[in-house]
């Protein structure tokens, strides 16, 4: 979930890990550990807290070593605290052992485990493959390559590991499933960690691992990939094209911050290449292969989670208008476990920032067992998303590095919207003039955001006046019901002020029962078919003492009568209102949070890529 980092090579190995630690600190993390191999022992230090409190920790100690492992845990078994940390190592300090997932199968194996004498010190899932490996290394007496491979085998569950063994002194044992590993190439070195960001510093050559497979990296040695089952596979080396200032904050005082002020730029780079107005085109190159399935499918069924579930909501509006298909929106993690019907003419859109949503990655697996296209939509190019679908569009939008998504959201509405575009003018749905129309309009989004950021301060005045309360509505209809939901979800995210985002004619089924002076309620009440039905809801609201905030378009004057507080968004057409009056209320939930002293890039129980269930 959060994450994993090893080295190998002539350099020293802490700095090194520590560093890599830092870079990963985005995700979301509860604890930190490192184990560097020093003489003929493995040493461990870790602890709970922040990747700052290990150093502080680690002050003053012998941190030497050429080989290191080191980890940031989102605890998913066991209590976030320093026992339970990792690495997890044997108790003669021989080998150690650092995990990204969830064993499934953990109580079965430490029962057996328990039972053959191994004491365990921690109660979390990993401690069972550390005795485990082992267990098989000395009663088999295999190299510990082998006895990893034969415990990985059999694992339930999820796993992203790095292993080192005194046995073994230039050694890092890598492997994966479900979670991701990328190993990377140095001078006589090999470097290890679940994220790019670790790497992109000291290597821009990379091999993804996949799923169930796994490397011996050894300076000197070739790569040799084998999967779990130990077969030798082939692998492709390639390359980073991350950027090291985009993972720093450039003057901003948070990632988010950074991220939401970025969007001018990053809404453009989606378009980068797929928008021309001058040509009267809008082309996506990763779907062009599969356009005739696309064009003949059957339904669009969309799979995410969070915030990319909105993104998803927003498409099926404008996938209905646009393209005249049915459509369905479902969070992953229900889809999967639903016995869904899917048939082999329909296509899958899987909307995922990290690309590693594990949820996404089952809800994918099975629709590709019953034989339905898939396309994906990711931010992280190369990630396990991108490359267990048939095709797909990445978002262009650049690391993410604020837990709370917001440039990643716009941007995935952004290819959503040319996506659509694009099937609907192949499909012969679209008039030409309405075509043209859309696009010309489209081309001017980036602008028209960068005028609502330059206008930011006036945001942080309705901060004041929403942090402290316990309680927020929002309320949006159609193209911008999705933008009520992410608008909610962005501020309990970071500000931890309970937040719900809510249909607005539903409101009257059971929400309204909430309304009295003490409830914000934010209308995003824009030009659209349903502009004076939204005036309806305020007015609800208002005869119940409510106090309202509203979102809309530029000039009008009626709901900014009618409202406590009122944000303008430039006029545009009602397809492309949730990226501006999404981005407002991205900077409101930010305001809020700050004010209210919340730790606004890495907020509590969160992690950026959810690569757990
Ligand atoms: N399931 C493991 C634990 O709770 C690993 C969690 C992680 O991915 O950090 O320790």
């Amino acid at each position: 979930m959060c994450g994993i980092v090893g080295y190998t090579g002539n350099r020293e190995a802490f700095p090194i890990l520590i560093k890599g630690l830092h870079r990963m600190e985005y995700r979301g993390y509860d604890s930190a550990g490192v184990a560097l191999l020093q003489g003929d022992e493995v040493t461990v230090h870790k602890c709970r807290g922040k990747v700052s409190d290990l150093e502080d920790f680690c002050k003053g100690k012998d941190l030497s070593g050429h080989l290191g492992i080191a980890h940031t845990r989102w605890a998913t078994h066991g209590e976030p605290n320093d026992i339970n940390a990792h690495p997890h190592f044997t108790s003669d300090h021989k080998i150690a052992l650092i995990h990204n997932g969830i064993i499934e199968n953990h109580l079965v194996l430490r029962k057996a485990l328990e039972k053959a004498g191994y004491l365990f010190n921690s109660q979390t899932d990993t401690e069972v493959l550390i005795h485990l490996i082992e267990d098989i290394k000395k009663n088999e007496c295999l190299d510990l390559a082998e006895a990893v491979r034969l415990a990985l085998s059999q694992i339930i569950g999820t796993y992203a590991v790095i292993v080192i063994s005194v046995d073994n002194p230039n050694t890092l044992i890598v492997a994966r499933k479900g979670s991701p590993l990328i190993i990377g190439f140095g001078k006589d070195e090999y470097f290890a960690a679940s994220d790019a960001a670790a790497l992109v510093e000291y290597t821009r050559k990379v091999v993804y691992l996949n799923n169930e497979e796994m490397a011996v990296l050894t300076p000197g040695n070739d790569l040799i990939v084998k999967t779990i089952k130990n077969e030798i596979v082939p692998h492709s080396i390639q390359k980073l094209r991350m950027n090291i200032n985009e993972l720093e904050k450039g003057g901003f005082e948070h990632f988010m911050l950074k991220e939401i002020f970025e969007q001018p730029r990053t809404i453009r780079e989606s378009m980068r290449g797929r928008l021309s107005v001058e040509r009267e085109v809008v082309s996506l190159g990763g779907i062009v292969e599969y356009e005739e399935r696309l064009l003949q499918a059957r339904r669009f069924i969309i799979v995410a989670c969070g915030t990319s579930y909105h993104a998803g909501l927003v498409a099926e509006h404008l996938f209905e208008d646009l393209i005249r298909i049915p459509v369905e929106v479902e969070y992953a993690s229900e889809f999967r476990y639903r016995n869904p019907v899917i048939y082999d003419d329909d296509v899958v859109i899987a909307i995922s920032q990290s690309g590693e949503t594990a949820d996404t990655l089952a809800a994918i697996e099975l629709a590709r067992q019953k034989g339905a296209t898939i396309l994906g939509i990711c931010n992280v190019v190369g990630s396990s998303i991108a490359r267990a679908t048939h095709a797909g569009s990445y978002t262009h939008a650049g690391p993410e590095v604020g837990v709370a998504s917001t440039k990643a959201f716009t941007s995935q509405v952004t290819v959503l919207i040319l996506m659509a575009l694009c099937l609907a003018k192949r499909k012969g749905k679209i008039a030409k003039n309405k075509y043209i129309r859309l696009i010309e309009e489209l081309e001017t989004i980036p602008d028209k955001v960068q005028k609502l950021l330059d206008n930011a301060s006036a945001i942080e005045k309705i901060a004041q006046y929403i942090k402290d309360f316990n309680n927020v509505l929002y309320l949006g209809r159609n193209y911008n019901f999705p933008v009520a939901l992410e608008g909610a979800l962005k501020l309990k995210e970071i500000s931890y002020i309970h937040a719900e985002g809510y249909p607005a004619a539903e409101m009257k089924h059971g929400p309204i029962a909430l309304i009295d002076e003490n409830m914000p309620v934010i209308v995003i009440a824009t030009n659209n078919a349903t502009y004076e039905k939204v005036v309806s809801n305020i007015h609800e609201v208002k005869t119940r003492k409510g106090k309202i905030i509203s979102i809309v378009s530029e000039g009008n004057s009626e709901v900014r009568n009618l409202s406590d507080y009122v944000i303008e968004i430039p006029q545009t057409h009602e397809m492309f209102t949730p990226i501006l009056a999404s981005v407002p209320l991205q900077l409101l939930a930010y305001y809020v949070a700050v004010l209210r002293g919340k730790n606004v890039d890495q907020p509590r129980n969160l992690a950026k890529s959810v690569t757990v269930e």
